[in-house]
């Protein structure tokens, strides 16, 4: 399976989870596919009720060179949860507000994802992640050494 759907900075694979059993749609950043140092490219995907992560290994034209399956994940949630949508986007604050934007196309990322998006810098993001997600407006899932941050499924 290759890319499905487009935008001019996201690209949509579909493959087949051994975890669910079913194909899954994922949506990458084409940065992150495009201007890689390496192939393939490594990206994590959080999905599924319990949440298990498939990590997609993606070549150059977006083919998926290999998947693997990890089902230990450890979902935090904040204490409070805020929903996040385009009207809500209005009140998050100022300096947040394209990192949540990028979060509302993508539904879930680690900070490399989003940087490669706004161009800000990694840690620049991880910051903000951090913060929307102790506001309450992200859950999160440690995968290897980043956090992958997600909008929780009943906000979407
Ligand atoms: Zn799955």
């Amino acid at each position: 399976m290759s890319k499905v759907e487009e935008t001019t900075d996201t690209a949509t694979i579909q493959t087949f989870c051994h975890g669910c059993q079913q194909d899954i749609k994922v949506t990458v950043p084409k940065a992150i596919v495009e201007n890689a140092d390496s192939y393939p490219v490594s990206h994590a995907h959080l999905h599924g009720d319990p949440a298990h992560v498939l990590i997609l290994y993606v070549d150059r034209q977006y083919l998926i060179r290999g998947t693997e399956l990890s089902d230990t994940v450890t979902v935090e949630r904040p204490s409070e949860n805020l929903p996040l949508n385009a009207m809500v986007l209005l009140r998050v604050p100022r300096r947040y507000r394209e990192t949540a934007m990028v979060m509302l196309k993508l539904k879930q990322a680690n900070a490399a994802d989003v940087a490669a998006i706004t161009g800000k810098s990694q840690n620049a993001e991880s910051k903000y992640l951090g913060q929307l997600f102790r506001l309450g407006y992200f859950e999160r899932t440690r995968i290897n050494r980043f956090y992958q941050y997600s909008i929780p499924k009943s906000n979407c």
